[in-house]
């Protein structure tokens, strides 16, 4: 049986970093929505170049756009013990769509992760992160450091800040996520899917919350 997993919540909330972690512990491929599209825009793709303009200003790249990029890694997914897609589905018509794709594959989500953190919290960690310009392992200058200043641990690339961790764009973003992304809780609460992670700790309790509530599904 393959884990498949939707991780939800906030910008912010930490779910880039525990997804990174967690697809190395368990095999699973990381999809994050979030990187595809930077990486589109790095290497200026019909994709990348229609994205910038939401992403600058923080709004969600159509529907229809997102969600072919998904199918197509999940079609191609090589051989691994399932996937986490991390920034995806980001609204309800996502959330259909994949439903849809995953039938097809007979392929039915195991667990949808929500990262729970109270707003006054995610500024402050929005501002303060730092990226990798080649590998995307995300940092934070004061809760998760990197061992050397500006320097990836992972990969030894430069880490820099995103262009949309500015604080118009990270505004945009919050309530981007709030009128577009939170009714999925509901969604998926009502597909008996839903387990949820007490975000505001520390990376490592993080970590070990997600692993006691996969454990528990
Ligand atoms: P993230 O790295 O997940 O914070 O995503 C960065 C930006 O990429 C978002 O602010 C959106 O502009 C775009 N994006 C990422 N995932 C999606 C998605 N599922 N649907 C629409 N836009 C997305």
């Amino acid at each position: 049986m393959s884990l498949d997993l939707v991780f939800l919540g906030p910008p912010g909330a930490g779910k880039g970093t525990q997804a990174k972690t967690c697809a190395e512990r368990h095999g699973l491929s990381h999809v994050s929505t979030g990187d595809l599209f930077r990486q589109n825009l790095k290497e200026e793709t019909p994709v990348g170049l229609m994205a910038r303009g939401f992403m600058d200003k923080g709004l969600l790249v159509p529907d229809e756009v997102a969600c072919q990029m998904v199918r197509e890694c999940l079609e191609g997914e090589g051989d691994t013990e399932g996937f986490i897609l991390d920034g995806f589905p980001r609204t309800i018509a996502q959330a259909e769509t994949l439903d849809g794709d995953l039938s097809r594959m007979q392929r039915p989500l195991t667990a949808v992760v929500s990262f729970e953190i109270a707003d006054g919290m995610l500024t402050e960690r929005l501002t303060g992160r730092l990226t990798c310009r080649d590998c995307s392992t995300p940092f934070h200058v004061a809760f998760n450091p990197p061992e050397q200043e500006g320097v990836c641990d992972a990969c030894a690339g430069e880490l820099c800040t995103r262009d949309d961790d500015t604080e118009q764009a990270v505004g945009a973003r919050l309530s981007e996520y709030r009128d577009k992304s939170a009714p999925l809780l509901d969604f998926y609460e009502t597909r008996g899917l839903l387990c949820g992670v007490d975000a505001a700790q520390p990376v490592d309790g993080v970590s070990a919350a997600l692993e006691r509530a996969l454990e528990d599904r």
